[in-house]
Formats: structure tokens, sequence, C-alpha cells
């Protein structure tokens, strides 16, 4: 049976591959920073002996998945800071990333010449041009990079930061598959903002970066419907999906996948948990926000064509994920 690894495995995106390769039968090894994070997971799959954990507290160490990488078929990398809380720019953010992608990169040629398939979170971050901003004659695409300078990254914008890493994290992983022609192929998943239902150890507190958008509106903390920017959506589980299948569809090998629902607005959102929930009334704005919003397309049919992914519609996605939150605001 195929043993794969799966770094940052108490995260948001990772809590679903997780879910999805053990119900496929993978053996599967979960990185996790804490004895605690594994504990919780283990408290899901208690009779699952398929699952093992293996503590690499810092992917951003030299040789952090020295040991992790020993015995597994295939790897999906998840694992990476994306948050706004950047003190340090190098450290919080561009560090973990880009060398946490190199280093499990090196791990795998070095101690693992039997893995044949890396899976790399990547993101839209790695594909949009921050610079063009709307961007409505456009749509993007794989075909995109994000022209992000190093001296940008390391400036004073979290958001900047936060999207140079992903990046240069993405763009180093190809790099090494060109210069040091590995056993392994890659494949890249560069979704936008994920949204859905949440499998990871989480709390009103915690709520990871991207679902904490709809956590806002529902919690009352906003008074009008925000300005909805220029990005677009994806419902986790289609995320995880194409991580999976990228590990098995030989087509996928060496591919980069956008794996984007489509764009949104705000204040369609605020109208789906005011139909769906109508106990919201009161909390969810009301006021403010615009439905069409005018900026660039999004191209999703590589993804269709190639994984054949069906995707999750923006009702679905937030309803699935507001039932989780209903509990939190009674
Ligand atoms: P989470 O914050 O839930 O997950 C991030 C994971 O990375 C956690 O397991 C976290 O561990 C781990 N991690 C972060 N920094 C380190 C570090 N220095 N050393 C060890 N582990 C670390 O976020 P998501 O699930 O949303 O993100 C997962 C991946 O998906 C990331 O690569 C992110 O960039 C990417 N992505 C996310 C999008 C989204 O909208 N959610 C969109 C596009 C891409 P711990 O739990 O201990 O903090």
């Amino acid at each position: 049976m195929t043993i794969a690894l799966l770094t940052g495995a108490s995260g948001f995106i990772a809590g679903h591959v997780l879910k999805i390769l053990l119900e496929k039968g993978y053996t599967v090894k979960a990185t996790v920073r804490s004895q605690s994070k594994a504990d919780y997971l283990k408290s899901l799959y208690p009779a699952d002996s398929k699952l093992s954990f293996v503590i690499v507290e810092d992917i951003a160490v030299l040789n952090a998945f020295d040991e992790a990488v020993k015995d597994v078929d295939v790897i999906v990398h998840t694992a990476s800071p994306f948050h706004f809380k950047v003190t340090d720019p190098v450290k919080d953010l561009l560090d973990p990333a880009i060398k946490g992608t190199t280093s499990i990169l090196q791990a795998a040629k070095k101690f693992a010449p039997q893995v044949k398939r890396v899976v790399i979170t990547s993101s839209f971050a790695a594909i949009v041009n921050g610079s063009k901003g709307d961007w409505p004659e456009h749509t993007y695409s794989e075909a995109d990079w994000n022209p992000v300078t190093w001296e940008e990254a390391i400036g004073t914008n979290p958001s900047t930061t936060y999207r140079a890493s992903k990046t240069f994290a993405e763009k180093a992983a190809w790099d090494f598959l060109e210069k040091e022609k590995p056993n392994f192929t890659i494949t890249t998943i560069n979704p936008p903002l994920v949204w859905g239902p949440m499998i990871h150890d989480v709390t009103p507190e915690t709520v990871n970066t991207s679902n904490a958008n709809i956590w806002s509106l529902v919690n009352g903390s906003q008074a009008t419907i925000p300005v909805t920017p220029a990005l677009s959506w994806v419902d986790v589980r289609n995320v995880a999906e194409a991580h999976v299948l990228a590990l098995e569809i030989p087509k996928a090998e060496n591919q980069r996948y956008f794996v984007v629902a489509d764009k949104f607005s705000y204040k369609d959102i605020c109208g789906i948990l005011l139909k769906n929930f109508p106990e919201l009334s009161g909390k969810v704005p009301t006021e403010g926000g615009i439905s069409t919003t005018k900026i660039f397309d999004v191209d999703n049919s590589k993804s269709k064509k190639d994984l054949g992914i069906e995707y999750i519609s923006l009702e679905q996605s937030i309803v699935d994920l507001t039932k989780q939150f209903i509990d939190w605001v009674k």
C-alpha cells in the first residue's frame, strides 16, 4: 500500500487531504509541530492504524524533513505559514515557505529515492500580478506568474510578503526539478481563497486565515458589507481532492493547477447567509457592498479536464461552513 507523507497535517486544507488519503486506503505519515496536534488528529481516526506522526517543529530549520521522508512513496507538502502577523518578513513567512519547500525536496532526493510524486500546495498568490489591480480585461490561468521582487517581498505590506513567500517557494520547487533532476515529479495546486468546513482543531479565536473572512460576516463584527477584494474562491474539499488526484493521475505530473471555483462578492455571500440562516439577522451586515465585481476572469478548465474536478457551489460551501459557526454565535 502506498505510504504518503503529509506535511502540516494540523492545517485547514491538510485536514481534508488527510481525510481523503485515509478514505482511499493510503498509509499516512503526518507531520505536525507538537504531540498535542498529533493527539487531536489521532482522536479523529482512533481505529485507523494506517496513520502515524512525525514531529517537525519548524519547517524552516535545515534538514527538517530528513527523517520524515524515509520509507514514504509520495509526498503532499501543505505546510507553510498563512497569516499576516508579520514582524520579520523573512523569518515569519519567506523562510518557512521557501526553505520548507526546498528542504523537503532535498530530503526526498537524498533519503527517499523511491519517492515518485510530490504535490505542493502553492497558491493563486503565485499567479496574481498585484500591480495590475482589478485587471478586468485579463483571464488568470496556470500560465500567469506573480512578478513580485525580493525587495517588495521584504517591504512593509504583509499581504505582498505572503504572496511573495508562495511565489518564491513554488519557483524554488520548479528550479529544483530542473537542476536536480530527482526521481520524482512535482505538481503544484494553486488555489485562491479557500473556504468550507473545518476538520482541524479550531476555536472561534483560531479560525484559519481564509475562513476568518466568513466568520467576521457571521459573528457581528462587520457593521457594513466589506469591500470585495480582487480575488476568487474555491471550496476546501475541491482543493483537497485535487491534491490527492494529483498524486494519482499520470497527466498531472510536472503540472501546475489553478484550482478555482469562481469570483465572488461579499454582498452575495451575505445574501446566502441570511437566506439560509435567518437566525443570523442582526449579525450579518446588510448595508454597503456591490454584487458585480468588475475584475479579471478565472480559467479553471485545466483542473476540470485533467483532474475531473466538479466545483462545489458558493452557496453549498458557505452553508456547510456556517453550520459550524452557528454553534459559536448562539
Ligand atoms: P493553516 O494555517 O490552517 O495551515 C498551515 C499549516 O502549516 C499548519 O499545519 C501549520 O502548523 C503549518 N506551518 C506553518 N508554518 C510552519 C512552520 N514554520 N513549521 C512547521 N509547520 C508550519 O492554513 P491553510 O490550511 O489555509 O494553508 C495550507 C497551505 O495552503 C499553505 O501552504 C497556504 O499557503 C496554502 N493556501 C491556502 C489558501 C487558503 O485560502 N486557505 C489559499 C491558497 C493557498 P500549525 O497548525 O502548528 O500552525
